[in-house]
């Protein structure tokens, strides 16, 4: 089908609402100490598919993570829109705060957690896998926003529909940073 510039240029400008400020392989390949070096001292995460599988309990290799992000020097706090009983676990195997039931992408959570890490908008990194859920409400909280690909390749099916049109989007987001 034939699509004006125009056009397509509007279409750039709708979905961009839904760009992440930047992205990342893993939660786990990300350069925190730069990110310390900027300025930034307070870190939100995402749990399912960002830390662990969807469900999974913490592992070693989360436990590890938040050791290091301490010893940097940041506070680190769980948005999560998943029920107390699974965050909470989760969190004090991590020995970090956390926020459950946070209704991303409405903002008040992530505002929250700003306020329960001591940190502003401005000086927080929020992390996570989902375009319409996390990175929206980020960005519209003000707060910088990472994307990472999601742990688990094996999806419920209305996650796998959400991901057919995150994959529309992101081509977009590709090609718009490409020029
Ligand atoms: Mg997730």
């Amino acid at each position: 089908m034939y699509r004006s510039e125009k056009e397509s240029n509007r279409l750039g400008r709708f979905l961009s609402a839904f760009y992440p400020d930047e992205r990342a392989e893993s939660v786990y390949e990300i350069n925190f100490e730069a990110w310390y070096r900027k300025g930034f001292r307070g870190l939100e995460f995402d749990v399912d598919n960002t830390l662990v599988p969807h469900g999974a309990p913490a592992d070693a290799r989360s436990v590890e993570l938040f050791r290091k992000l301490r010893g940097i020097g940041f506070r680190t706090c769980l948005i999560s829109n998943n029920r107390r009983a699974r965050v909470m676990p989760f969190a004090e195997a991590l020995g970090t705060e956390f926020i459950s039931m946070a209704n991303k992408p409405f903002t008040g959570g992530y505002r929250r957690g700003c306020t329960v890490l001591g940190t502003d908008e401005q000086h927080t990194l929020f992390i996570g896998d989902q375009l319409f859920t996390d990175v929206w409400g980020a960005r519209r909280a003000g707060i910088y926003t990472i994307l990472v690909n999601p742990i688990n390749p094996k999806e419920e099916i209305q996650i796998v529909l959400k991901r057919k049109l995150e994959k529309k989007v992101l081509d977009c987001y590709d090609r718009d940073r490409r020029g």
